[in-house]
């Protein structure tokens, strides 16, 4: 929606004039024009014509991406492309023959006019599901396009850098929102302009009807649109928080913000998709935007705090892999990657930040801030503790790799709660991680990549011996990190505290209310084990017997009975703490229905809490730590 570049638009248009000479091969543009049809959908797909230039050799590969920046996964995009045609400038069919997943060669290339094909969306369909939906596509014909335009738009070899004109036709009542810059926009067909295939999958965009806020925060222009199906969601209600946690990242991030305008594609999904992606939502960062995918159910105080987590997770993305990054993401192969040692960067410093960012701004308080920390501790030993991060990395599209993955968000994030406490101590609080990462924002940058074999040494040389133990031992090497020695140098220690509960279903931070028992008949069912304050309060005992949470009943406790189990209880993470609610029970023989209010029922846990005989400098190094 925003983000115009005059200049280059102008150029762009000149250029535009010259596609009117079409058809005769001899005389093709230089460019590659890409056109998408979202009013004529079929069997929900769309179709999709790419025009090359000219073409001088006589065979040709045309891709789709085996896998896109950001993911760290193997898409194979590929597979929601089918009837894949060359033609020749009289519509001919020239031979096409697919090389694998992802590849077509298509022969007497010199001949090529364009290239047709229909492509499916990711939400719905067999295989989608694989797809991160942040990451996916979704056509809901006359009501909203997702468009990730990695799983639509190709390129041919050998023209990755070439400039593409993208053309979207869509139905009257849809506005695309996006951060490609858009040459123009009608009613009926808005023209984008991408300067290189790079960024044709770096802008998605978002077709919904218009519901969108934008606002300038000094030097930066932040858009937010939201695609929501039962219409709850405003954009305006969101903005102020948005507004609150940008001007927090900028005044955190200070000279490292290199960001001239940021746009939030929010896109809503309902119940059934939350299910069939397994549970699965986020966000995937962009240079200028990033593609959030969460649950309309979600209330809006719940849904608040997981855009501020989220999306400064993606706007912190900026920095690094955005600002900082190796050859391998900078010069990306789609279809034989190589990837790079340094997620613990990539991801663990964005996922730090993210967190450090809100103690630091005053959004949330030092025993959260804790918590958090203590919830990544307890979450990464879901996780191989004895993998070398840097090897991980390198090898994560495959196993044993791949199934570590999510550890790169958990303890990703500690190994620069640990870095930056080392260098704290190291410098007498005068630097952190921070200083670290703006030192290499400075130096490199969106166009200049560091060697990856080179980052660590880097970083060492900045810092001090000690950095360089950290690094040895515990990201390049595979020795579990003792997290006490360093809570101890800033006075932290383990002690008796709350935490808020994950959902009105828990009894405590781990476990639910609720076990599963077989009665005489061999029938389970769920049987209360243990209460919260909340359902206390709405008189819920222990011994009771569950059986439906807030009208919807459960059906007998099996295996085979998961997804409608998870069905009835996945709305409960999503309520604000005054949802109303009530909980259906027999006990006595008699059905009882309870009804009550969330509240915010705590959990008393063993924790990371202040040590009150912690000494003055370890006090000192705590507040430089969190609050410099
Ligand atoms: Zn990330």
């Amino acid at each position: 929606m925003k983000n115009i570049n005059f200049i280059y638009i102008t150029a762009v248009v000149l250029f535009f004039g010259c596609a009117t000479l079409k058809n005769d091969t001899s005389k093709k543009q230089s460019f590659i024009e890409a056109s998408v049809d979202l009013i004529n959908v079929e069997n929900d797909k769309v179709k999709i014509i790419i025009n090359p230039p000219k073409i001088t050799q006589e065979e040709i590969i045309f891709y789709i991406p085996q896998i896109v920046p950001g993911t760290y996964e193997y898409s194979n995009f590929g597979r929601f492309i089918e009837n894949v045609k060359a033609l020749d400038d009289k519509g001919k069919s020239l031979k096409v023959e697919a090389i694998d997943e992802n590849s077509w060669k298509i022969f007497d290339a010199k001949k090529l006019d364009r290239v047709t094909y229909y492509a499916n969306d990711t939400f719905d369909g067999p295989e989608g599901k694989d797809i991160y939906p942040m990451g996916g596509t979704n056509f809901k014909e006359e009501e909203t396009f997702l468009l990730n335009l990695h799983s639509m738009i190709g390129y041919f070899e050998g023209f990755k850098e070439s400039s593409y004109n993208l053309s979207i036709t869509s139905p009257k009542n849809l506005k695309p929102f996006t951060s490609l810059p858009a040459i123009s926009k009608s009613d009926s067909i808005d023209v984008f302009s991408a300067k290189r295939y790079f960024h044709i999958i770096d802008n998605p965009i978002l077709y919904s009807v218009p519901n969108a806020v934008s606002f300038d925060l000094d030097n930066i222009k932040v858009g937010l649109a939201i695609y929501s199906p039962s219409g709850t969601h405003s954009a305006e209600t969101y903005k102020p928080a948005i507004e609150e946690m940008m001007i927090a990242q900028k005044q955190f991030l200070g000279a490292a913000n290199k960001t001239p305008s940021y746009d939030i594609l929010l896109h809503l999904m309902g119940m059934d998709d939350l299910q069939y992606f397994g549970g699965m939502m986020g966000a995937l960062e962009h240079h200028t935007s990033t593609t959030v995918v969460f649950v309309d159910q979600m209330q809006k105080q719940e849904l608040t705090q997981s855009l501020v987590d989220v999306v400064s997770h993606e706007f912190f993305h900026t920095l690094t892999p955005l600002n900082i990054h190796s050859e391998e993401i900078h010069n990306f192969e789609y279809n034989t990657p190589l990837m790079s040692k340094h997620l613990w960067m990539y991801e663990g410093t964005t996922e730090y930040f993210a967190n450090l960012f809100q103690i630091n701004q005053g959004l949330i308080g030092e025993q959260n801030f804790y918590n958090r920390m203590l919830e990544k501790l307890n979450f990464s030993q879901r996780y191989d503790d004895k993998m070398s991060f840097t090897e991980m990395s390198a090898g994560i599209v495959d196993e044993p790799y791949q199934t570590n993955y999510g550890n790169v968000y958990q303890k990703g994030a500690l190994i620069n709660m640990c870095l930056d406490i080392i260098i704290r101590e190291e410098s007498k609080g005068e630097k952190g991680i921070l200083w670290v990462m703006q030192n290499l924002a400075k130096k490199y940058g969106k166009e200049k990549p560091f060697k990856d074999d080179e980052l660590i040494n880097e970083i060492v040389e900045m810092t001090y011996p000690k950095v360089n133990d950290f690094f040895k031992n515990h990201v390049e090497g595979n020795t579990p990190i003792n997290y006490m020695d360093y809570f101890a140098k800033v006075g932290l220690t383990m002690g008796d505290t709350e935490v808020p509960l994950p959902s009105i279903l828990f009894k405590d931070n781990k476990n639910p209310f609720f076990i599963p028992n077989p009665d005489e008949s061999g029938t389970v069912r769920y049987i209360v084990d243990g209460l919260n304050s909340s359902i206390e309060k709405m008189g819920l005992k222990v011994g009771d017997i569950f059986l439906g949470l807030d009208g919807k009943m459960l059906p007998e406790i099996k295996k085979e009975n998961a997804s409608q189990i998870n069905e009835v209880f996945a709305p409960s993470f999503m309520w604000d703490n005054d949802k109303e609610f009530t909980i259906t029970i027999e006990r006595n023989n008699e059905i009882i229905t309870l009804s009550g209010i969330t509240g915010s029922p705590k959990a008393k846990v063993t924790g990371i809490v202040e040590d009150i005989n912690a000494d003055d400098y370890s006090i000192k190094l705590r507040n430089s730590w969190l609050k410099n």
